[in-house]
């Protein structure tokens, strides 16, 4: 996968293309993904453009405590009291597509293992 780190989620954070922003801070933001997976799919993302989980660095580890933290702070917004998954696709084998960092939490249904 490439190191380039200008992708949609760039344009989604400048507001040049339309999503359902459901929370923003000074290093996050959190907006529905557009094809929803679940009946609550919401992404977090680093307003820094890491491009994907092995691309953290050690300098980055407040930052990652926070995208977890705006994790559950999201997931309490829209009301998932029974539990939620949280997932990071990374990587082609891992399945990413967009290659800036991000957070899946999917919810409002019953989750299922293995996942595919
Ligand atoms: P991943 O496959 O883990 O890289 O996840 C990328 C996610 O971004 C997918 O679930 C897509 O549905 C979602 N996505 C792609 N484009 C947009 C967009 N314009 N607005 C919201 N979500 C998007």
């Amino acid at each position: 996968m490439s190191e380039t780190t200008e992708t949609i989620f760039s344009k989604i954070m400048r507001r040049e293309i339309p999503a359902e922003i459901v929370y923003e801070d000074d290093l996050a933001i959190a907006f529905k993904d557009i094809h929803p997976q679940a009946p609550v799919h919401i992404l977090v993302i680093p307003k820094e453009p890491i491009p994907q989980l092995a691309s953290v660095e050690s300098k980055d580890h407040a930052l990652m405590g926070h995208l977890l933290l705006t994790v559950k702070r999201v997931a309490q917004q829209a009301g998932l009291n029974n539990g939620y998954r949280v997932v990071i696709n990374t990587g082609s084998n891992g399945g990413q597509t967009v290659n800036h960092l991000h957070l899946h939490i999917l919810g409002g249904r019953q989750m299922t293992w293995p996942p595919g």
